[in-house]
């Protein structure tokens, strides 16, 4: 069995929408009991999350963001940037703990006291960009982890995969003229889904050029399609890229019960995409995985795909 790090925060809970919204505490509370009762977590190392150091945001968020950030949250304001992307007085906060979260896991797994870690976190990040918040996300969780890793653990390249549905535009635009940071995204197509970007042609920019992957799927695409892209896609990206650390946006609204969006994954293609991953991570980075959750907003499924991910995590 390996070390799986366990990270969570009953803060988590306080972000709270003002308006029915699926992005809701119910979530976590959901994964956390789900996975309490099938014995879990006590099987996993509990890793308590911080606050993050200023510098370790500042690596991929503007300053000026961030203010703009914290002030409509003490303001009261209901909404930041866009209708969708909700706030209340504590939301500052729990994003800067979101953040702090993933940096958790990623400093357990570059330290090694743990082989790999799965962050509970919400609010979810993939959509955040450099000085913008949108679709339910405030701070790119996994680009921090990346940078953080960089900056602190002397990480060189990072593997960032995407199997959220949506196409996670923040982080692509975070790093899409960075060729250290391989992002890869599956998601559905943006002709059909938000946020409408992640298109095959869209490669990375400048020396960052080759290092953004994008592979849009089809409505009613699923196991099968999924199958063969980590296969023949992803897998020949890896080998020439050779991460040293491969973090997941793991984002479960791919699954055929989740309301958002129009693809049909079963919590078998979980289970594929999980043990896929992890066996390019032990032949290129000595196994190093930080998974970080994203979507997935229909309980039964959520809870059942992210018991099967952890399982597979903890190679039971
Ligand atoms: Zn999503």
């Amino acid at each position: 069995m390996k070390r799986v790090a366990w990270i969570y925060h009953p803060d988590y809970l306080l972000h709270t929408p003002p308006f029915e919204h699926p992005e809701s505490p119910e979530r976590l509370v959901a994964i956390n009991d789900h996975l309490g009762k099938a014995g879990l977590i006590e099987r996993m190392v509990p890793v308590t999350p911080e606050y993050p150091e200023d510098a370790d945001i500042l690596s991929v968020h503007d300053r000026e963001y961030l203010n703009r950030l914290e002030t409509a949250c003490r303001r009261g304001d209901l909404t930041l940037d866009s209708e969708d992307t909700y706030i209340n007085r504590h939301s500052y906060n729990i994003a800067l703990l979101s953040a702090g979260g993933a940096i958790a896991g990623a400093k357990a797994v570059a330290e090694g006291t743990v082989d790999r870690a799965f962050c509970a976190v919400r609010p979810p990040g993939h959509h955040a960009g450099r000085s913008v918040g949108m679709g339910f996300c405030l701070l790119n969780n996994a680009a921090i982890a990346a940078r953080y890793l960089q900056a602190r653990h002397g990480v060189g390249k990072v593997l960032i995969v995407d199997w959220d549905v949506h196409h996670g535009n923040g982080t692509q635009n975070i790093f899409l003229e960075d060729p250290t940071v391989f992002y890869f995204s599956i998601h559905e197509h943006p002709t059909f889904l938000y946020p409408g970007t992640g298109r095959r042609w869209e490669i990375g920019k400048g020396k960052g050029e080759g290092t953004t992957l994008n592979t849009p799927m089809a409505p009613g695409a699923g196991d099968a399609e999924y199958r063969t892209t980590f296969e023949q896609t992803l897998e020949p990206a890896v080998e020439r890229f050779r991460p040293e650390v491969i973090l997941v946006s793991a984002g479960f609204d791919a699954h055929r019960d989740d309301p958002l969006a129009d693809l049909q994954v079963t919590d078998e293609g979980f289970r594929f995409m999980t043990r896929h991953v992890v066996g390019l991570a032990d032949r290129f980075c000595g196994g190093k995985i930080v998974s970080i959750l994203e979507g997935g907003y229909e309980t039964s499924s959520l809870t059942s795909c992210i018991e099967i991910h952890v399982r597979e995590l903890l190679d039971e």
